[in-house]
């Protein structure tokens, strides 16, 4: 993007600040009066208006860099929220493109060393534990075995045994032919490289991806981690669709006899990069109810949800800021009555964990599935 690219977008936002804000009409509570995660939080410069300002600067050449405009971009999680609302309205600043452009190009001693250093995590392969999936009848399509389905293996599982088994366990469960590229995985990739502003290296990946995908007939990718289905939905040119893992367990849950799991009522945690970005509301739903779970829901919720915190690097960068952001969430999960937030995305379930008040639980959706199919 050239900065006068960059100007045209920011011009856009008026600064009228209804994204800093609710859509519903009325507001039980003055903590959920606000849904920026970093302007709720902090003030108004954290607000997206004070960031779209800022890129309004930067791009005019009236603002240089500095620590303080680097601070505020990084307290953003990219959870979308405000470009979501601001298009409801009468513009559409498309604010997360801008963010996303401020990050790739924001000078190199003022990007985050954390978030730089987790670039790696999302590029490398080595030290992979996908050979448990082979136990579980799962084929490799690098080996020649046909699967016009895989399971993408991102960084939170591909060398994480336990969630490793339990999704091998549901897979073999639902009796589909799912593969996997074992031997030579496909890059990890989520949005840690849209974080730290390496769109050049996330290009490189997916046309890797991409390839592999063409090459092998893939037609269905499902991914478990909502942070890489959501770069994938926006980056991949391959004819391939892709889901989320939710869709897969609302399918099975259908077709194969399980047991009701017998709990208290849940919440449920919409991950942004799974309901925002990947617009999917209904399958988690769907599988709670399945589970025979009662779900009560938080006020704000699906398109009107609030980030968990995590997301934008975040809880890389600045956990003590994730875990802040966390604890907003859980006050409004605590309205509800409920005690167990149940959510479909690793990272959230960090950030809700670091943050849970005494007596709170935050329950991943691959483990309810495997317990409620008999999985030890
Ligand atoms: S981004 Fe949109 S909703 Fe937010 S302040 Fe700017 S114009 Fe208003
Ligand atoms: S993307 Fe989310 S955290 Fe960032 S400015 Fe917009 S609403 Fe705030």
């Amino acid at each position: 993007m050239t900065r006068e690219e960059l100007l045209e977008k920011a011009l856009c936002c008026n600064r009228c600040g209804s994204c800093r804000g609710v859509s519903q009409d009325t507001v039980p509570h003055q903590d959920f009066s606000t849904q920026c995660p970093s302007g709720m939080t902090l003030f108004g410069a954290y607000e997206p208006a004070g960031l779209m300002y800022s890129a309004k600067g930067l791009a005019l050449g009236a603002l240089e860099w500095d620590k303080n405009i680097a601070d505020a971009l990084y307290s953003c999680t990219l959870c979308g929220y405000c470009e979501d609302l601001c298009s409801r309205g009468y513009r559409h600043t498309p604010s997360i493109s801008i963010l996303e452009e401020l990050r790739r190009t924001i000078p190199e001693n003022l990007k985050p060393k954390n978030l730089t250093k987790a670039v790696k995590s999302t590029t490398t392969t080595a030290g992979n534990k996908l050979d448990i999936l082979k136990s579980f009848g799962i084929t490799d399509p690098g080996e020649g075995k046909k699967a016009d389905t895989i399971l993408f293996a991102d960084r939170s599982i591909i060398a994480n045994q336990s969630k490793l088994k339990e999704i091998g366990f549901l897979i073999q469960k639902s009796g589909k032919k799912i593969g996997c590229f074992m031997n030579d995985p496909l890059p990890p990739v989520d949005t840690t490289l849209m974080n730290a502003g390496k769109q050049d290296v996330l290009e490189e990946c997916m046309e890797e991806i991409d390839t592999l995908l063409e090459t092998h007939g893939i037609k269905q990718v499902i991914c478990y981690s909502p942070e890489s289905l959501s770069v994938l939905v926006r980056f991949s040119n391959s004819r391939a669709q892709f889901v989320s893992i939710t869709q897969f367990y609302a399918q099975l849950l259908k077709k194969k006899a399980h047991k009701k799991l017998k709990m208290p009522a849940v919440t449920y945690q919409d991950p942004c990069h799974l309901g925002r970005y990947a617009k999917e509301y209904v399958a988690p739903r769907q599988v709670i109810a399945g589970l025979g779970l009662t779900l009560k829901e938080m006020w704000r919720s699906g398109d009107n949800s609030l980030c968990c915190g995590a997301g934008g690097g975040v809880l890389v960068d600045k956990p003590k800021l994730a875990k802040r952001y966390a604890s907003n969430r859980w006050n409004e999960a605590k309205a509800t009555g409920a005690k167990i937030i149940v959510t479909a995305c690793p990272f959230c379930t960090i950030n809700l964990n670091q943050s849970k008040p005494k007596g709170g639980k935050v329950l991943d959706i691959t483990s309810l599935m495997a317990q409620a199919y008999g999985y030890k």
